[in-house]
């Protein structure tokens, strides 16, 4: 046909025409943002597989399992950023109602892990493993699957949160991202969002800073399909001040505190930068490109008939 070809090099012509950029995000707005929670440990045990309570240490309040406050922190996350209009998902299943809120606990109330106030919970994506590295990687294929359902449309980003039991003498947030690309953008803003509250992980000692952030080949980061994965250790619940205290421990058994961890990472999240190849730009781009090309179609046609039509007359 006559007005193929220029169709043709025309619909290239739309696509190779860059869409205006995005406006930065809203301070306020994460509608175009998908989120994979993912609550370090807390799994129930399966088969040869034992339950996972996470790090455990003894306080003056008893003892204290990472995985409750993880559960507990990813909920916080998870009401704050839905309340900024994110999609959010969580790699542990949350079956009972009532469990889809956070709880105050503190050093008082801090339910034992396994307890019917904290139950370990089901994989979301294999909810039978049959070794502890099928329930590790239940946690990364639940994030890959929604890092392939939603990239070409949403911002995808997936935080595995965890309070670690390390060097008595450090204190602090750290955390880590995949070792296999580049350094993503985002790495600066969760750094600058943790340094502006004055959280990042110091030596309780010199009061030196003491490794942010770094590229590290946890399971978890190692197998993502998606480069904006980060595991986030909130606190180091074996920290040990020169008084005896215990800093991070306390601060993780208030929940004002566990509070302000999420307030942390969803103002992160408001602050992230715009992908450096957007998918959905691209998506966008063709979407507009082919409606322009079917609009064409659709105006030969009409001018076709019309012309017929003053023909036959
Ligand atoms: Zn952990």
């Amino acid at each position: 046909m006559r007005w193929t070809c220029p169709a043709i090099l025309w619909l290239f012509l739309l696509l190779s025409i860059p869409v205006a950029p995005q406006p930065s995000h809203s301070r306020e707005d994460l509608s175009d943002l998908v989120l994979v929670l993912d609550p370090g440990h807390g799994d129930r045990c399966w088969g040869r597989v034992p339950a996972d309570p996470g790090a455990t240490v003894k306080s003056l309040y008893g003892e204290v399992a990472e995985c409750v406050l993880t559960w507990d922190t990813a909920l916080r996350v998870k009401e704050l950023a839905e309340s900024h209009g994110a999609r959010v998902y969580l790699t542990l299943s949350m079956p009972e109602k009532p469990e889809a809120h956070p709880k105050n606990w503190d050093q008082n109330s801090i339910p034992e892990p396994g307890s019917p106030d904290s139950p370990y919970r089901t994989l979301v994506e294999r909810p039978t493993p049959s070794s502890i590295g099928q329930a590790l990687y239940s946690r990364v294929e639940t994030a890959n699957r929604i890092y392939n359902t939603w990239q070409w449309t949403h911002d995808v980003y997936f935080l595995s949160l965890h309070f670690d039991s390390t060097n008595p003498d450090l204190a602090g947030i750290s955390f880590y991202y995949p070792d296999w690309c580049e350094k993503p953008p985002f790495v600066s803003v969760l750094e600058r969002s943790i340094r502006r509250r004055g959280g990042e992980r110091r030596s309780l000692r010199t009061g030196f800073e003491y490794g942010l952030s770094q590229a590290y080949p946890y399971a978890v980061l190692s197998h993502a399909n998606n480069p904006d994965s980060y595991l986030v250790e909130l606190a180091n619940l074996r920290s040990l001040g020169n008084s005896g205290a215990n800093p991070d421990l306390e601060k993780a058994l208030n929940p004002q505190e566990r509070q302000a961890y999420a307030e942390l990472l969803v103002e992160a999240l408001l602050h992230r930068p715009e992908p450096l190849h957007s998918n959905r730009r691209t998506v966008r781009r063709l979407a507009l490109a082919l409606l322009l090309f079917f609009a064409l179609l659709l105006f030969r046609q009409w001018r076709k008939k019309r012309y017929r039509s003053s023909s036959r007359r």
